[in-house]
Order: structure tokens, then sequence, then C-alpha cells
């Protein structure tokens, strides 16, 4: 029988399994499979922590985006749809923090483009000169041609500096963990780069998808990065609720606990971190791969799926290819941090109506974001008594504040919340969670990197990579690219059976 290795128990490496073993459940073919995963536990940056009084506290990501169909799918293989919570838009309300004071995201801006005019005219996120630059986009000729440009140029190009720095930057880069300066749009946010092309202004492009939305399904936007296009959603998914960010009833765990409980355990091993992965030919010509554990052992499979990220992959290949091992290191990952904080909301003189606050590089402060977990998802907090913040440290341009020890941290986040909301008291109960060159960065030359890493990889048949560093870094994207990877290994065990 021949046999599968998958590497990495994210959700990238969770779904590969998952649809290995829904094949095999279906009796549509005759292989086995197995998944190794260096750390205790399953699921990777997906963390939920429960605690027995009730709270639902997220350390790595707390919600996905809806224009994307692939976790519904997965959700209604599995049959847990019902797990699937909205965002409370009822509170939807977003502050950024201009020259040390909080103004509120406008309605309409969708990714950064302004549709809606009254609440543009209104704002008082931009001054008037701001105003009247942004509005320039209806104006400004298209780029000649759909070539690859920084978000920072970009928007600069289009809407100006005012506009990238108190919108763009703290509201893209933020769900990058990116420095906009380096980001490429075509890996990022194409559908701007398209939209420029084919509307010669975002301005226009917006708002005519957002008219062929109201007749149409649906609008997929770019969140989580990668081929992100216009695309339905199917009949199914259409009917039911939906919120641009949506989660589970008990944290983003849910999911990786529901896919884990289908999975046959006996092809599971935790604690199991591969070293480095070698291919010996069979008298056929065929491979073998060999899989060198940390405990000594070597694994054999006749397929491999690195599910790890790419610096990781990268130690793994490093003997058999060096081009590839290059390459993949040419992706850089950066650390950031993640600190809960739980209040009595007695004790704190704020009314948490909205989602949280962003905080743009320019305003110096050390802090990059901050959620207002209770207020944003149902059931995060037992009862009425209490308030759940996050508060987000690092990214690109600030890693070395993931670093920083357990009480620096805890003395800046504090100190950051007295200051800008005027939280003066002991939380209740904190959580620190570290990750260390955890997002990769999708860099000007990211699309070309990729192509290269798939070309090396091309040239080892029965060894596929997927997973957050190559076409999309939200949760969606690595289901979509765990599934096509089990798909792809699945074809070619079958062809060479
Ligand atoms: C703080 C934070 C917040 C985020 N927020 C969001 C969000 O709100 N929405 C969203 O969509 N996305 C978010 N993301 C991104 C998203 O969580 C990740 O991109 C995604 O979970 C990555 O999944 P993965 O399986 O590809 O990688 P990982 O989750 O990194 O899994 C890879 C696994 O491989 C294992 N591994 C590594 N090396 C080896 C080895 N040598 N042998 C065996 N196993 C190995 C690792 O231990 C790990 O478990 C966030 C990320 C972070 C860090």
């Amino acid at each position: 029988m021949k046999k599968v290795a998958i590497i990495g128990g994210g959700i990238t490496g969770l779904s590969a399994a998952y649809s290995i073993q829904r094949a095999i459940n279906n009796g549509n073919i005759d292989i086995d499979y197995i998944l190794l995963e260096k750390s205790s536990r399953v699921g990777g940056k997906i963390l939920t922590e429960r605690t027995k009084d009730g709270f639902v506290i997220e350390g790595g990501p707390d919600s996905f985006i809806s224009t994307k169909p692939w976790i519904f799918e997965l959700a209604k293989k599995l049959g847990c749809e019902d797990k699937l919570i909205c965002s409370n838009d009822d509170l939807k309300k977003t502050q950024i923090l201009v020259k040390g004071r909080f103004r509120e995201l406008p309605d309409g801006i969708m990714l950064v483009v302004p549709t809606r005019i009254m609440p543009f005219i209104t704002t008082n996120l931009f001054s008037w000169s701001g105003k009247l630059r942004m509005a320039m986009d209806l104006f400004i000729p298209k780029k000649k041609e759909l070539s690859d440009e920084t978000l920072s140029s970009f928007i600069r190009r289009r809407f100006g500096k005012q506009c990238l720095d108190r919108l763009a930057d703290p509201l893209v880069a933020g769900v990058y963990s990116s420095d906009p300066e380096q980001m490429s749009l075509q890996a990022t946010f194409p559908i701007l780069l398209e939209m420029e092309q084919k509307y010669g202004s975002l301005t226009r492009g917006m708002i005519a998808t957002m008219r062929a939305r109201r007749k149409a399904p649906a609008l997929v936007s770019n969140q989580g990065g990668g081929n992100a296009r216009l695309v339905a959603h199917s009949n199914s998914q259409a009917s039911s609720k939906r919120t641009l960010h949506m989660s589970f009833r008990g944290g983003m765990q849910d999911l990786i606990d529901e896919v884990y409980s289908v999975l046959d355990k006996n092809k599971i091993f935790i604690n199991a971190a591969v070293l480095k992965v070698d291919k010996v030919l069979k008298n056929n010509g065929e491979p073998i791969y060999c899989l060198h554990m940390a405990d000594g052992k070597v694994i054999q499979a006749d397929a491999v799926i690195i599910c790890a990220l790419s610096n990781d992959a990268a130690a793994m290949v490093e003997d058999i290819d060096k081009q590839l091992a290059d390459t993949l290191k040419e992706i850089p990952l950066v650390s950031s941090a993640t600190v809960s904080l739980v209040y009595r909301k007695k004790d704190v003189k704020h009314d948490f109506k909205g989602f949280g606050f962003l905080v743009p590089l320019g305003e110096g402060r050390k802090i990059k974001a901050c959620t207002w977990s209770s207020s944003k998802w149902s059931g995060r907090v037992p009862g009425d008594e209490y308030v759940l913040i996050r508060v987000f440290l690092g990214g690109a341009r600030t890693q070395e504040l993931a670093f920083l020890s357990d009480e620096d941290m805890e003395m800046i986040v504090k100190s950051e919340l007295k200051s800008l909301m005027g939280i003066d008291v002991e939380p209740v109960s904190m959580w620190i969670f570290r990750w260390p060159s955890a997002m990769p960065q999708y860099t000007m030359g990211h699309l070309d990197r990729v192509k290269r890493i798939e070309e090396r990889i091309a040239t080892h048949p029965g060894m596929f990579l997927a997973g957050a560093s190559y076409r999309g870094v939200g949760i969606p994207d690595c289901i979509n690219s765990g599934t096509k990877a089990a798909e792809a290994v699945l074809k070619y065990l079958s062809g060479s059976a």
C-alpha cells in the first residue's frame, strides 16, 4: 500500500489529512497516510484557550474572512456549520488613532476604498485636503501596464499619503503584520491592481463591484491574500447569515477539534519533528522519501506534503535541493504577540461600543491594534460582568516587541491601555502568546519566488508544498492549499500505483 507523509499539523496539514481520510473512507483509494507534527498539539497558529470559568481566549487568529468559500465547504463536510458565528455587527465600529485622538472609520470603506459619499464627506478621519486628494483617484490616469508595486506606492499614487498613513497602513498592514513599503500588491491585493486597469479608478471599480454584488451572489474581497478574486458563493452558502469576519462558537480551535475528531488517531503523531527529507530512487525509478526524525527514526513514504512554514520546509529539503531551500528562505517571516486581558466591566469606565482600534505606525505607540473581543463576539466571557480585550504587538516593523519578557510586555500593554483608554485598574486575568517567525511576508517579488519554488518542487515527483507561505496567509487559503495538495497527491499516487 502506498503511503503519504504529511508534515505539519496546522490547519493546512489537517485539511490535507482530512481530504485523504475522506477518500479512504469513501473506498476510492488504497493508500495510507501519517501526519507528523513537531509540537505537542495539532492546530499550529490556531490556538484557543477555554478556561473552566467560561472565558474563550484566542492566542492566534480570532476569525476568518467569510468571502472565500473554503471554510464553509469544510464545515459543511464536517457537519459543524452550526458552530459558526457572526461578529456582532450592530457594534461594528473601528477607531483609528490620529494625532493621539480616536477617529471613527467611516462606513462604506471597502478594503481601503471609500464607496459611500456622505460618510466619506463627514468623516473626521481625513482632513479636507486629504479627502480632496483621495477624490483625485477618479481622475488620475491608470498605470500603463498591470505590473506589481508595493502597497504604499500604490496607495500614495492613487489616494495620497494621508490615506496611506491613516487608513491603508493600519488597516491593511495590520492584517498581514507587514510593512506596506515592502508588501507586494500583486501577491496580497491583486484586485486593486485589476480594478485600476479595468475601471481607471478604484472608487469607480469598487462602486461597480458593489452594484454587481447587489445583483449577484457575493463579493469576495481579499483578506488573507493570495489569488483573491471576485467570485460567487454557492447557493447553499448564500442562504446562511454572514458577516465579513466570522468565527466559531468555542473559538477558532473548534475547527481544529472538528477536523481532528474525524481523523484516524493512529495516523497522527505529535512531538514528531522531521529534521530532514531525503529521496532515494527505487529500481523502477520511482522515488521513496525518507523522513529523518528528531528521535533518530527514519520513516519512508511514497509521497510527502510539507505543510510547515517555508523556513521549516527549507531546513527539511536543504540536502536534496539547495536551490529550492534557498528560494524558500527568501520568504521573510515576522514575529508578533497577542496579549489578552480580562477586566471587570464595573472597574473600567469605557462603553466598549465597537470592535476596537488600530494604531498607525506614525503615532509612535508600542501597540498595533486592540480588539474588544467581548464586544465583537458573543460568548467570549461568561455572563455580563467582564470585558475581554486583545492587544497586538510586533509585526514587520516592531518585531523586537514580540520577544520582550512577560513583565515588560505587560507593563507596555497596561501603560498603553491607560493612556489610550483610561484603564488604570489591574486586569482580572491576562494571557500572553508569542508567535516567533510566524507570519510569512508577501514582499515584492513574492509571486515570482513562489513560481520558482513550484518549478523546483515539480522536479521532485511525489513531493508537495502547501500552507500560509505561498498563496494566501488566511485560514481559508490554507484550507484550500492543503486540500489541493491532497488532491494532487492522490492523483500522483493513483497514476503511479
Ligand atoms: C497572531 C496571529 C493572528 C492571526 N490572525 C488571523 C485571522 O484572524 N484570520 C486568519 O485567517 N488568519 C490569521 N492568521 C494567519 C493564520 O492563522 C495562519 O496563516 C494559518 O493558521 C497557518 O496555518 P498553517 O497550517 O499553514 O501553518 P501553521 O499553523 O504554522 O502550522 C504549521 C505546523 O507545522 C509544524 N512544523 C513545523 N516544522 C515542523 C517539522 N520540522 N516537523 C513537523 N512539524 C513541523 C508546526 O509545529 C505547526 O504546527 C494569524 C496568524 C497569527 C500568528
